[in-house]
């Protein structure tokens, strides 16, 4: 079983699309309160772009993405989120993503992330909700589990270490302006890429 990345950022548009307001909330707290419709637009733009130019193999569907989000969305979480697909795309081989191969170009594009934003676990950012979840992908691949569970053990790492960002204070970007008023948020960022390790599940069926 494989998870087709089309199928993957069309469910990724839709909860980005549920919980725009949400995220918009988030960032409003601790940040400029525009991730919500940043996210919006880029994933929008990602799913007309798919549609528009079908991709011939998943790592050029991956990089696509890159690019879309690249272009279209604004604030930081563009060339955070357009880099993690660049450098997801770098790492797609030919048996696309079985669980082995989603572990490995979630981990480059994890690599990417921490390279762009020069930002570790517990500064209150993306990270600290998607390194455990690819900590939790490897670990799962190690074991020898399918996709689905694999995605299942990723998406429990992912929320709980999006949980966890709320107590934190912030460490990296405009958020750590705000010092020990950003301790009692959940940050934005961790919120939005958990959705898009639920996409990733939902799109396994
Ligand atoms: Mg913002």
């Amino acid at each position: 079983m494989t998870l087709d990345p089309i199928e993957w950022m069309r469910e990724f548009a839709a909860l980005v699309d549920e919980n725009a307001d949400a995220l918009t909330e988030f960032d409003a707290a601790i940040g400029d309160a525009d991730h919500g419709s940043n996210m919006r637009r880029g994933t929008a733009a990602v799913v007309a772009a798919l549609a528009e130019s079908p991709p011939e193999t998943p790592a050029a569907a991956l990089k696509q993405v890159g690019m879309t989000l690249i272009r279209s969305v604004g604030g930081a979480s563009g060339p955070l989120y357009g880099t993690f697909f660049l450098r997801a795309a770098s790492a797609c081989g030919e048996n696309g993503l079985d669980a082995a191969g989603f572990a490995a170009v979630v981990r480059a594009g994890l690599d990417g992330i921490v390279a762009r934003g020069k930002a570790e676990p517990g500064d209150k950012t993306m990270l600290d909700a998607l390194s455990p979840a690819v900590d939790a992908l490897d670990e799962s691949v190690r074991a020898g589990e399918e996709l689905v569970q694999a995605l299942d053990a990723a998406l429990a790492a992912a929320e709980k270490g999006r949980d966890a960002t709320t107590p934190m204070q912030a460490r990296k970007g405009r958020a750590s302006y705000l010092g020990e008023r950003s301790v009692g948020h959940q940050d934005p960022g961790a919120t939005s890429v958990t959705l898009l390790i639920r996409a990733a599940r939902q799109a396994v069926r």
